[in-house]
């Protein structure tokens, strides 16, 4: 007997769409896959009107755990990912004690093997202690299971440390994810510069602290030929700045968030605590920008930068209250409302977003079905229409500014390494 037969879906890929297919997925992996398989299997999922998506992977999450699990944890934060089509998510290092060391990395390994919902790949930190200052052990950390370094929400400033950690990924072949913000300029800006932050009576945040950065690490990515990849691009500055740079064969990648296509910053004005997050909801130009950007392949790849935090602490102002909104729940269904529906990208645009491109910028396996790949797998109903609602949520935090939005498409059953995570 073998463990799940999908009878009669559309096979998605990144390069294009097979009709009416079976998957046969025994052991973990995808057996085979082809018109009518006969035989069966403990677990039969009728796909009829079903597309079958290459399990989706995040490279941008907050799962909270070491440390801050009044927010969300291993477990809560994976079953939430499951919820959302993701089979494998990378979890960011600012958690208590922060991913610094070999048995922290082990810590979140384990913590995630038990649970089983999800394949967690930890990003451990460029600096000890996210400081800034001495770089942490990219090789042992490597070797104990971190995917990538990144020092996220605490971006190293220092223009020495910044070239002395790309000349350490150069050599250790690592991947630099960096999120790009001056942050001795940012001051106390709280919301996008402009005419809204301004109604608000909000402090701003001008686009210049996040592309003053990216222009730097990419300058400086150049000069050492190391890999970098930059996190959520939300101006038109960024995304010009990396399409200039790939085609001067610099090696870097990026990514943006749903909310960043979805949102602007006019949000801002109703005050919602669960708009602010951190780089800001910028113009309608730069939301415009950075669409372009994901049609024309300079944005690589959509993460969600899921950011739990429990309702006391965004139940505040919009000033006092943390940066962060969740994101995991809602990426698919808000790619295909905003993107997919108005004829921006199709189908395969989102196998590749949201899987291939994401894997193959890990230089992982994963991002495409086929026979002996990993069975991760999304089956989503491309045509269901929802209202999405905080009582639907499954990750433990609640800071969503979506609640009450109408959202097309939705995931249906996810299978991760074989096993079914979810099912809607
Ligand atoms: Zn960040």
């Amino acid at each position: 007997m073998k463990d799940i037969l999908i009878k009669n879906c559309d096979i998605v890929h990144a390069d294009g769409v097979q009709a009416g297919m079976d998957i046969l997925v025994h052991g973990g992996v995808v057996e085979k896959t082809g018109k009518r398989i006969t035989g069966g299997a403990s677990r039969v999922i009728d796909g009829e009107g079903l597309y079958a998506f290459p399990g989706f992977c995040d490279l941008h999450s907050h799962l909270r755990d070491p440390g801050l699990t009044h927010k969300e944890d291993i477990v809560t934060g994976t079953k939430s990912a499951a919820a959302g089509g993701f089979t494998t998510v990378c979890c960011m290092p600012n958690t208590n004690p922060p991913v610094d060391s070999v048995e922290t990395v082990r810590y979140i390994l384990d913590k995630a093997d038990a649970a089983g919902f999800a394949r967690v790949l930890p990003v451990a930190a460029i600096t000890k202690g996210l400081k800034g200052g001495v770089l942490t052990d990219f090789a042992a950390l490597a070797r104990a299971g971190a995917i990538a370094f990144s020092d996220d929400g605490m971006p190293v400033q220092d223009d020495d440390v910044i070239l002395a950690a790309m000349r350490l990924a150069k050599k250790e072949n690592a991947l630099l994810m960096l999120h790009e913000e001056d942050l001795k300029n940012r001051g106390s800006g709280v919301a996008n510069a402009g005419q809204y932050a301004e109604q608000a009576g909000l402090s701003g945040i001008p686009n210049a602290i996040e592309d003053s950065m990216t222009a730097r690490d990419l300058y400086y990515a150049q000069k050492t030929g190391a890999r970098i990849h930059l996190c959520h691009v939300s101006t038109e500055g960024s995304v010009e700045l990396v399409r200039r740079a790939k085609k001067n064969g610099v090696h870097v990648t990026c990514e943006t968030m749903p909310h960043y296509f979805s949102l602007t910053d006019e949000c801002v004005v109703g005050g919602d605590p669960n708009t602010k997050v951190n780089p800001p909801l910028r113009s309608a130009r730069d939301r415009d920008a950075v669409i372009a950007g994901i049609v024309d392949g300079t944005i690589d790849a959509i993460a969600t930068d899921h950011a739990p935090h429990s309702e006391s602490e965004k139940n505040t102002s919009f000033a006092d209250a943390p940066f962060g909104l969740i994101g995991f729940e809602t990426a698919f269904s808000l790619l295909v409302t905003n993107l997919y529906r108005t004829g921006r990208i199709e189908l395969r645009d989102i196998a590749r977003l949201l899987a291939a491109a994401p894997c193959s910028i890990l230089g992982i396996a994963g991002g495409r079905i086929g026979e002996n790949e990993r069975a991760d797998i999304t089956l989503c109903d491309m045509e269901k229409k929802y209202t999405y609602q905080k009582n639907d949520v499954v990750s433990k935090a609640k800071n969503s500014p979506f609640f009450g939005s109408e959202l097309l498409g939705a995931v249906m059953v996810t299978i991760a390494g074989g096993k079914v995570t979810y099912d809607r």
